[in-house]
């Protein structure tokens, strides 16, 4: 990600990778499948951060979740949505999150050197002047990025060879420890469960005798401890005090769905539903059966009592080890189990801002080799790929606008009302795996954004205001565009009247038109787009790579319609369509703000005799053409 971003910014960029293949971590990320990341906003990721969360603030503004899927889907890979807004590629493949990227760097002219490990940042004068290697000797750049990831799995690469260079650089280094890992007990008797998972109860975990972290959900027992979600949430949180000595006792309520006296009642119904049955038998229908012989042991009360002869301090003992069934955590698991790394390069010597190092210029850091580490459910991804693209995006060059703006392809679609504009612009976008700016949409979000904040429509300095206040994205989900406002998903909420009258009254504003102009230009700026509308042409991207006027005659647009009006059952006149057309065209061609020209440089598509795969096929040639 952060060779993709620095070579966007326009920078010649040399990734070196010691494996013989680039992204080997990614393969295992996820079981496989790579939970890339978690779509919410950057500050619920944040929420999720364990070590140095406001450290991140920057580089999740720069890039979101949101936006990281767009890159993604952007680079062909698409994806989907899971439990917890876990994101994963829709083929369940790990690698296609890896072939994304390669094709996104690729495209962008990323040279790759495998089987090469860095080993040594030479500097000069207090600046990176490049990285010494094993294979290629010294090899000068003007910025190096250090992205080699933490301890864990060491096998993938990931051997901690980055602190090195940190130190060799002057920096210091927060003590490493294993995080999201399984968690060995001092109980043996686990193995007799090895591999039993408890879903939907409670644990609760004591750090030197206090009450730390509750939380309902689903761990597992291993040959020797314990492991699972919750296990890997209190290896992450108590890493620390885990490898300084801290007594830390699990404590797991089975029932969690009982209160004591609840649960009581329950087992002297089933004793004296079963007085015949053994106890072991009775237990079979309160826990796991590969559970039960270690729960006998444990309460030391005979398996084959009968429920009859079960005494009323026998059963209150039972109960108490159903609600309170205690492990002692005597360690973590190593480096070659745990999903993280804790700790690494000190982010107090790194510019938030910039991920440059504070200690040498031109150095950067990104990823887990920083002391940076979240909880499970795609954030710790999430995190390498937004340090990196902002490590990427900070290199400093004087022209990097102007070359971002020549890497990226824009298409502006203009032309009059019902030439079929919306219909060609999706279907360009999709083909070419460009984001397609539905500029309708988002008047109708600035519309629902004014109505729920009760702004009066009327009062245009407020509604100005405002507007220039929120922050609004679109991206693609499955293959349909989404619009996100304020970090929340309203395109189920803008296809209202209501919302598309207030979307038309606020467009008469010039300064919202403004605003919006201005975010779609910076949008243009980030991605290859298509945009289609009036004036995208002539007003919104007046330097699109390619831009088309699209039109028909006023009586082919009037039998679209009027068949689409037929078919949809509804009662109309061919005569009348016909002179609404002509009279919307009068309206659009000589409204003051923005009228609909057709641009010297535009290419004029007139779809009166073509369909819609031969418009699409015309707009792919242009495009071809505009590229070259
Ligand atoms: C089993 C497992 C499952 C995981 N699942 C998920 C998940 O589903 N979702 C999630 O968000 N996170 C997951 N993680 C965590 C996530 O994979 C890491 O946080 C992330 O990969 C860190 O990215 P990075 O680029 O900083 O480092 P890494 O992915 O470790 O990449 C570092 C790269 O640098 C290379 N390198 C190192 N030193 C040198 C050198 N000297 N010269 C040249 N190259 C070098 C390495 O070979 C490696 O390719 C998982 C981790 C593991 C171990």
């Amino acid at each position: 990600m952060a060779a993709y971003s620095c070579a966007k910014n326009g920078h010649e960029v040399l990734l070196i990778e010691k494996n013989e293949k680039l992204g080997k971590k990614i393969y295992i990320t996820g079981k496989g499948r790579c939970n890339l990341t978690n779509y919410s906003s950057g500050a619920d990721v944040l929420k999720n951060v364990v070590s140095n969360p406001k450290f991140l603030y920057s580089s999740m503004h720069q890039l979101s979740p949101y936006e990281t899927v767009d890159v993604f889907n952007s680079l062909g890979l698409e994806t989907k949505i899971e439990r917890g807004n876990r994101v994963f590629p829709v083929s369940d493949h790990a690698s296609d999150v890896t072939k994304a990227l390669e094709k996104g760097i690729r495209a962008l002219g990323v040279k790759v050197l495998l089987n090469t490990a860095v080993t040594d940042i030479k500097t000069e004068n207090g600046r990176a002047k490049g990285v010494k290697t094993d294979k290629a000797g010294f090899i000068e750049a003007d910025a190096v990025i250090v992205a080699t990831g933490g301890l864990s799995y060491p096998s993938t690469g990931s051997t901690g060879d980055g602190y090195g260079f940190a130190v060799s650089l002057g920096h210091s280094i927060v003590p490493t420890v294993p995080s999201l890992v399984g968690l060995k007990t001092k109980e043996t008797f686990v193995r007799e469960m090895e591999g039993l998972s408890l879903k939907n109860i409670k644990l609760k975990c004591y750090v030197d005798g206090k009450v730390r972290y509750k939380e309902q959900g689903e761990m597992l027992f291993t040959h020797n401890g314990v492991s699972g979600p919750l296990i890997l949430t209190v290896s992450s949180l108590f890493a620390r005090e885990m490898a300084s000595g801290s007594k830390i006792i699990l404590s797991i309520d089975l029932k969690p769905g009982l209160s004591e006296e609840e649960l009581d009642n329950r087992l002297l119904r089933d004793m004296t539903a079963m007085s015949n049955k053994s106890l072991k038998n009775i237990l079979g229908g309160l826990v796991p059966s590969s559970m039960v012989p270690v729960f006998i042991n444990v309460i030391g009360i005979d398996g084959d009592k009968k429920g009859n002869s079960i005494t009323i301090k026998e059963r209150r003992r039972i109960g108490a080890l159903l609600k309170d069934f205690r492990l002692e955590a005597v360690r973590a698991g190593g480096f070659n189990e745990a999903v993280i790394t804790k700790g690494g390069v000190n982010i107090k010597e790194i510019d938030p801002k910039t991920m440059e190092s504070l200690k040498c210029k031109g150095v950067y850091f990104a990823g887990e080799v920083m002391d940076v580490d979240a909880l499970t459910g795609g954030y710790n991804l999430q995190i390498a790929w937004s340090t990196g693209y902002l490590a990427g995006m900070s290199i400093n060059n004087t022209s990097n606008r102007e070359k971002k703006k020549m890497s990226t392809v824009s298409v502006a679609i203009d032309g009059p009302a019902g030439a079929g504009k919306s219909t060609i612009a999706k279907r360009v976008a999709r083909e070419l795996g460009y984001i397609y700016i539905d500029t309708g949409a988002m008047y109708r979000a600035m519309g629902y954004f004014l109505i729920t904040a009760s702004i009066d429509l009327d009062d245009e300095e407020k509604v100005v205001e405002a507007c220039g206040k929120i922050d609004l994205k679109t991206k693609y989900i499955d293959g349909l565009q989404h619009v996100i406002l304020n970090g929340n998903d309203v395109t189920g909420f803008i296809r209202t009247d209501e919302v598309g009258a207030a979307a038309s009254k606020i467009s008469a504003y010039k300064k919202v038109r403004e605003i919006l102009v201005d975010l779609q230009r910076k949008m243009a700026e980030n991605d290859n787009v298509v945009m289609d509308g009036r004036d995208i042409g002539s007003v919104v991207l007046p330097n699109a790579t390619l831009k088309i006027y699209l039109t028909a005659s006023v009586e082919e647009r009037a039998k679209r319609r009027y068949n689409e009006y037929v078919l949809a059952g509804q009662e109309c006149d061919l005569e009348q369509i016909k002179k609404d057309i002509e009279e919307r065209d009068h309206r659009d061609m000589t409204r003051e703000n923005s009228p609909l020209v057709c641009v010297p440089d535009a290419h004029v598509v007139d779809s009166s005799f073509m369909n819609i795969d031969e418009v699409c096929a015309e707009v792919f040639r242009l495009a071809e053409e505009a590229k070259g």
